[in-house]
């Protein structure tokens, strides 16, 4: 058995503890020099050391690891594992019997009582995403629960956590028999191309899945949609499918362009219909101010933070300005579709960035729905740092 590692908690985080909190904090332990190899066990006592809870140890952009029990006896062994990852499956039964869906998230970290743990299906295949070097000291066990309880054609892996700034890719393949990439999943009767072996990011993100079925069955009808920062075009493959009159995708990763040829070319979308363009989205729209472009639709979704040759972008610091950007070229009656995925601010805040973006434009404009992550990206109320996606429909009025 492991060795334990006491931690003790600061008075001021205990009770945060005790309530379920399940991130272990740099700020809220005092004996952080105890821990050295990724992977121990640890226990959050109190300063009369009292047991509080038990976790892991690893280090991950978040905090030093993550809470698995409050029960002093757990142990984190095979059944344990057993135990939780059987319950995360149970919970997406009704994905697994959705004829018109195969791809979606089996095990989404804390939401499902194990920090630092991803679990994605693609049409038979699973990809486990391991946060930290911690959570990969117990990867047999979690490999073999996945062995034990999943039907597959095979396993991957991707190793998030950082080596010198990259990913470790060379080991992708866990077991079973090696896929043939892409491989084709459905997402509500839409097809995606899925790489499992090619970086972090395979093709799709499937937080968005609610977003796209919605922007097809009650948005796209008939309208100009421009979709930015737009990756493999999913948005704008969804968009056409629901009957756009044209989608724009910019994005200035040059690999955007083959792959939305190709999402578009698998749904039997003739991609020459349609705008793909290869840019920093910041010159598309200056570009699109100057020719007097303007659209139906314009969706806005950027990751957290990004460097591009001459812009800097935080979601936090720049998000009210994308907005303005976005709104400038709006029609009349348009709709905003902002979407981020930042876990620094809540939905709150990201409400009062649209509401000074449009008054700094001088215009009105209603809510129209928002969503959150859909329920395969279980989340706990104890870590509402969790729920981190945030999509808002705007219409813009005068
Ligand atoms: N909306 C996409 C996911 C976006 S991922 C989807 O639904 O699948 C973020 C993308 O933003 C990446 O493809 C990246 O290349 C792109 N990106 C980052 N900074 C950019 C910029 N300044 N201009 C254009 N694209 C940018």
């Amino acid at each position: 058995m492991k060795k334990e590692i006491a931690l003790k908690v600061k008075s001021k985080f205990v009770n945060k503890y005790r309530n379920g909190y399940p991130l272990i904090m740099k700020e809220a332990i005092l004996n952080l020099n105890d821990l050295n190899e990724e992977g121990a066990i640890v226990r959050l006592v109190d300063e009369q050391n009292r047991f509080i809870a038990k976790g892991y140890y690893g280090k991950q952009n978040k905090g030093y690891g993550w809470i698995l029990s409050q029960k002093e006896n757990d142990q984190f062994n095979q059944h344990f594992f057993d135990r939780k990852i059987q319950q995360a499956f149970k919970q997406r039964e009704h994905y697994y019997n959705d004829p018109d869906t195969n791809a979606f998230r089996v095990f989404n970290g804390e939401g499902d009582g194990i920090g630092g743990l991803t679990i994605e299906y693609f049409n038979g295949y699973y990809l486990i995403q391991w946060y930290s070097k911690g959570i990969y000291q117990f990867r047999d066990l979690i490999i073999n629960t996945l062995k034990n309880i999943a039907e597959y054609k095979a396993i991957y892996q991707k190793k998030r956590f950082d080596t010198k700034g990259k990913y470790i890719e060379d080991d992708d393949f866990v077991t079973g028999e090696r896929g043939q990439f892409p491989i084709i999943v459905k997402e509500n009767g839409v097809n995606f191309a899925v790489y499992l072996d090619e970086s972090a990011m395979v093709g799709v993100f499937l937080d968005q899945r609610d977003v796209r079925r919605t922007i097809r069955d009650k948005y796209a009808k008939g309208k100009t949609v421009l979709n930015t920062f737009s990756y493999t075009g999913a948005f704008s493959v969804f968009a056409a499918l629901g009957g756009a009159e044209k989608t724009t995708s910019v994005d200035l990763a040059n690999r955007s362009l083959s792959k939305t040829i190709e999402q578009f070319s698998i749904n039997q979308v003739d991609y020459e219909a349609q705008d793909i363009i290869v840019e920093d989205v910041f010159n598309y729209f200056k570009y699109a101010v100057r020719k007097q472009l303007s659209f139906d639709m314009v969706i806005l979704d950027p990751p957290s933070f990004a460097r591009s040759k001459k812009y800097v972008f935080s979601a936090e610091k720049d998000y009210k300005n994308l907005l303005k950007e976005a709104i400038a070229i709006t029609k009349k009656n348009g709709v905003i579709v902002a979407s981020t995925n930042s876990s620094s601010f809540g939905m709150g805040k990201f409400k009062g960035f649209i509401d000074t973006a449009f008054k700094e434009m001088g215009k009105k404009y209603k809510l129209l729905e928002e969503f959150s992550l859909p329920d395969d990206f279980r989340t706990i109320k104890e870590f509402p740092e969790g729920n981190y996606l945030k999509v808002v429909f705007i219409k813009a009025l005068l």
